[in-house]
């Protein structure tokens, strides 16, 4: 057992997480303080539901009234760079018109067709960054998937070795 006024080459000995400087140390401390945020975000945003089709961050960036890193618009869907990209690439694509999708949980047969469009700029944009060896789609829906943002959603990643199971 180590104590906090042990040196830190003491610790290391013992278990190496524990030196202040270690790589491992830091990027330990890096992911759990990202997880954990993500997670405090999704139950803050579940505790306090806005109106189905109330204005979100994401109607902003499409009206841009706050800026955004825009990689891809058509029509129908538009798709920017993630403000706290988990990858080298990380890209939400996200329909321009909501029409009461807050997230995937909410989706009727109307929405077939935005959804594929959805997936399909998935990839055309998947294309555009060079993610040759692969990418992943994620939707997260409702408080247990650590969703934040009520607008759906679809993040590309990619750029990295993903795993499985995600977290
Ligand atoms: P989710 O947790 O699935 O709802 O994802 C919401 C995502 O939106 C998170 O990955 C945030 O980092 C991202 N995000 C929030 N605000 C912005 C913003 N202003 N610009 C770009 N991405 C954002």
């Amino acid at each position: 057992m180590s104590s906090a006024s042990e040196s830190p080459d003491k610790a290391t000995a013992t278990n190496p997480l524990k030196h202040p400087n270690s790589r491992i140390a830091v990027l330990t401390s890096h992911f759990t303080a990202t997880m954990s945020s993500e997670k405090d975000a999704a139950l803050a945003a579940a505790a306090a539901p806005p109106p189905a089709d109330s204005p979100t961050i994401f109607d902003k960036i499409i009206n841009k009234e706050i800026p955004a890193k825009v990689v891809y618009e058509d029509d129908k869907v538009f798709a920017f760079r993630d403000i706290a990209p988990q990858a080298p690439t990380h890209i939400l694509l996200i329909p321009k018109i909501k029409d009461g999708l807050t997230g995937l949980s909410q989706a009727e047969e109307r929405h077939c067709e935005i959804l594929g469009q959805l997936l399909y700029a998935a990839k055309l944009v998947a294309k555009q960054e060079g993610l040759e060896d692969g990418f992943r789609v994620v939707i997260n829906d409702g408080p247990d998937g650590c969703q934040s943002v009520y607008h759906l959603h679809l993040h590309l990643l990619g750029g990295r070795q993903m795993n499985w199971p995600p977290g």
